[in-house]
């Protein structure tokens, strides 16, 4: 098996059909030594019964289709795990990633490179909103994080099995797989390309999940919010220092305290402190506790590579017995 594509789908019933049609014909050249594995992510819709019948008109497609949903970098894993690849494509169903940087992307690898990026140069019809968020998260994680992670970049990549290997050797179950590659190493090059807007469907992403997926890979990649706590210290030493000599002084000169006002400003402003990084310390408890209790990430309810061969293995026995 030459090329793997991997796709997470949640409620993905609209989009599938027009991603199989533009995957088959960009993976034309390597037909033979191809597959496109699709995940159906625990959706409500119809997105399996899309799956399955895509198979049926593409025989490269496997479907996979998990027990419940699990969020999109699980759901992506799982199809990592299950492609047979020596480099494995992996893209959003929605195709905003234009599937046809395949060719460039194996060119690519071909000189020799494990890993190739898609970045994003452009991204049309999202909001401003997500345009700007997307900007700082990007920034921020690069200041926090001690891997540098390529900016602008998605799940958009095409890489080799080594690669894959050691990403699928890391054990956690916060899963930024972006981040995970970036961390393996290799020969790294990204290839730009202006994002689409969504063909169709709506996005799974909504603001929640967003901020949980920027959770998710600041404290996967960074234990420098751990920091912050001694670093505010030193902070809040120099600022009652200061205190110290205000008081003084209004004690000499006014021999009252009436310092209302600083009182109230000091305790908010380190009670807002301390919650702060009460808060971060439990974000990283939090993930220590989902980390020791080391459940499998997901389980697949059905596997259409299983249900085939169960399907052509069962009638052997009885073909057997009727020549015998
Ligand atoms: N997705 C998934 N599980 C989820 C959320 C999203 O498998 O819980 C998939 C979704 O079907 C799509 C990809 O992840 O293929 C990216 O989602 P989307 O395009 O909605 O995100 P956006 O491009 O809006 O950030
Ligand atoms: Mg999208």
């Amino acid at each position: 098996m030459l090329v793997s594509v991997v796709v997470p789908c949640m409620n993905e019933e609209d989009s599938i059909p027009a991603l199989v049609e533009r995957l088959a014909r960009v993976i034309a050249p390597w037909r033979d030594r191809a597959e496109i594995v699709l995940v159906d992510d625990g959706s409500t819709d119809a997105t399996w019964a899309a799956i399955e019948a895509a198979r049926r008109s593409c025989p490269l497609v496997v479907g996979l289709r998990l027990s419940a949903n699990r969020g999109h970098q699980i759901a992506l894993t799982a199809g990592l795990r299950a492609a047979r690849g020596e480099r494995v494509f992996m893209l959003d169903a929605d195709l905003q990633d234009p599937p046809e940087l395949l060719g460039d992307m194996m060119g690519m690898m071909d000189r020799g490179y494990d890993v190739v990026y898609g970045r994003r140069a452009e991204r049309q019809g999202e909001t401003a909103f997500k345009r700007a968020s997307a900007w700082a998260f990007y920034r921020a994680l690069n200041l926090m994080s001690d891997v540098a992670i390529p900016r602008d970049t998605g799940d958009f990549r095409l890489v080799s099995r080594r690669a894959l290997d050691a990403v699928l050797a890391m054990p956690e179950r916060a899963r930024f797989v972006r981040g995970m590659f970036a961390w393996a190493g290799f020969r790294q090059v990204g290839i730009e390309y202006a994002r689409a807007p969504r063909a169709l469907g709506e996005t799974k992403y909504p603001l929640r999940k967003m901020i949980a997926f920027a959770t998710d890979a600041m404290t996967a990649f960074s234990t420098r919010p751990l920091r912050f706590a001694t670093r505010m210290s030193f902070a809040a030493l120099g600022f009652s220092g200061l205190m110290m000599v205000y008081v003084a002084h209004s004690l000499i000169v006014y021999q009252t305290a009436p310092g209302w006002a600083s009182v109230v400003l000091a305790i908010s402003l380190f009670s807002g402190v301390q919650l702060l990084t009460l808060g971060i310390l439990g974000e990283y408890i939090g993930r220590l506790y989902v980390e020791a209790k080391g459940r499998p990430l997901y389980f697949i309810a059905e596997d259409t590579r299983e249900t085939e061969e169960a399907a052509s293995a069962a009638p052997v026995p009885l073909r057997k017995l009727a020549s015998a």
